[in-house]
């Protein structure tokens, strides 16, 4: 397997090791498949498959330089007691019509565990298999959920150190205390005097500047990304898909070749094009459901197929998805625009001077035959999460609630009677202040961990183990940078 940047040509292509260590090509492109394979399986195959097959079988087809016996070493250890449910990734029953993918079950409780937990075994191993005598820097911008997953999946990983910038009041009470308080040597959470967008525009800018990079190789160091540009995290979710059609297999929900719909509660597009590339790969998924929050930009974008991110930033209660600029778009454009790499890097750079790009009619005919898109303001989002409580009986977090909610929109729509998988990707534990409030009205007597023990108090039942590991631990001071000195601070903490 080779992968090319989206913006430059497949002379520069890498193999999959490579692309893994860099995380974002050097011309500001992202790393996508030069050929993507059409790997040969039978669907009935998938019936019952757990999401370590899952996981082995996408591995094997887009991951070649890992040995087999690499693979499944990764994936043993990445998939084991640190998760709270024996499935990992369980699907539920039917829950109001529409069956939920539980992606929340790991240390950080949200679903960039599934990811996160893996990356890190990949990417050591991708150091020795490339002979690189030098320390991995992962960079990571977060809105919230990948700060805190990956400091809990490189914690204490020899040969790796990990800088987190977060935005300064637009993370939870819960994700920040995860974050400050995850212990490991090795690990530096940030705070950024601005939004998300913020963040990750300067960790791109300081993953592209060409002085910094030569000071890191003078250090023995180098860059490298836990956020979905990294295609080592976007690959790995890429598993569920074919889990969740593997357990509707199995319980004779639907049959091998039928067609399956997801809703994904949709932020920088991560997870969403992982679906997307389940599809390609092979796996029958009809319609794709991007579900955006009040920052609506891409159900804009699917509806009139103009990217227009020249409007205000709300700070919302899903904040794991308030962002403007969704950067994985990018690989969804590469395969609109048929592989042109100068179509793509125009249209970037038009986002970047203007502000906008529009696609053309023939692209937004292949958008529209993959995916549709809806939102869910704050006001939809707890009721959403007041209806599956009071109706179906399910506590939903806010992320999921939106999801939950362009789903039922979507179906009265459309009409689609095509079976739909929700992807679920935080516990209600790890939002527990809105979770409270739209159940009962009431706000919790006091934000953070109290929140979680009231919120238990109301659902019953024991706390996860992520949750549970909260409370022993003790937060260190914070740090707090304006977005200018990123780079900055950066040089002093590195060397
Ligand atoms: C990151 C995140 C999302 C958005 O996922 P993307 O891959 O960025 O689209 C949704 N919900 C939760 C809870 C998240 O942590």
């Amino acid at each position: 397997m080779q992968y090319r940047s989206t913006r430059g040509t497949v002379a520069n292509a890498k193999n999959a090791a490579e692309a893994v260590i860099q995380g974002l090509a050097p011309d500001g492109g992202l790393y996508v498949p030069v050929d993507f394979p059409h790997p040969e399986f039978s669907l009935e195959q998938l019936s019952g498959i757990t999401l370590q097959q899952a996981s082995s079988l996408v591995l094997s087809w887009l991951m070649d330089d890992w040995s087999a016996e690499q693979r499944t070493a990764s994936i043993h250890r990445a998939y084991c007691s640190q998760w709270d449910d024996p499935a990992i990734t369980p699907l539920t029953k039917k829950v109001g019509g529409n069956y939920f993918l539980e992606l929340f079950h790991g240390p950080t409780l949200a679903f960039k565990d599934v990811a996160l937990q893996l990356l890190p075994q990949l990417m050591t191993r991708a150091v020795k298999l490339m002979g690189l005598d030098r320390k991995i820097v992962i960079l990571t911008a977060t809105s919230g959920d990948t700060g805190g997953a990956s400091m809990d999946g490189f914690s204490n990983v020899d040969g790796t150190q990990v800088v987190v910038f977060y935005p300064h009041h637009g993370v939870s009470p819960v994700q920040l205390h995860q974050m400050r308080s995850l212990p490991g040597d090795n690990l530096t959470p940030v705070a950024v005097d601005g939004n998300f967008d913020d963040a990750q525009q300067n960790v791109k800018q300081i993953f592209n500047d060409p002085q910094l990079r030569a000071e890191l190789a003078a250090h023995q160091l180098q860059f490298s990304s836990a956020n979905s540009m990294n295609i080592g995290r976007l690959i790995p979710q890429i598993a569920y898909y074919f889990y969740a059609y593997g357990q509707l297999l199995a319980r004779h929900d639907i049959s091998a070749g039928d067609q399956v719909n997801f809703t994904v509660p949709t932020g920088n597009f991560g997870d969403i094009l992982a679906g997307y590339y389940a599809q390609k790969l092979g796996l029958p998924v009809h319609r794709l459901v991007c579900a955006s929050d009040q920052n609506n930009v891409l159900t804009d974008f699917f509806t009139t197929g103009k990217y227009d991110r020249r409007r205000d930033f709300t700070v919302t209660n899903s904040p794991s998805m308030d962002i403007l600029v969704s950067s994985n778009l990018e690989r969804l454009l590469f395969d609109t625009a048929n592989g042109d790499d100068q179509r793509v890097a125009a249209l970037m750079s038009q986002l970047q001077r203007r502000g906008f790009y529009q696609v053309s009619d023939s692209e937004k005919d292949f958008l529209d035959s993959h995916f549709a898109a809806g939102y869910a303001d704050e006001q939809l989002v707890r009721d959403e999460i007041h209806r599956s409580y009071h109706q179906d009986h399910y506590a939903i977090d806010p992320h999921t609630a939106v999801a939950s909610a362009v789903a039922r929109q979507y179906q009265e729509d459309s009409g689609d009677e095509t079976p739909m998988v929700i992807i679920s990707t935080a516990s209600p534990f790890k939002f527990p202040e809105t979770v409270y409030y739209s159940i009962t009205s009431k706000a919790v007597d006091e934000p953070g961990l109290p929140a979680i023990r009231q919120l238990q108090q109301l659902l019953g039942g024991s706390l996860p183990r992520g949750v549970a590991n909260l409370f022993n631990r003790q937060d260190r001071p914070q740090r707090v940078v304006d977005p200018a000195a990123m780079s900055g601070l950066l040089e002093t903490i590195l060397f």
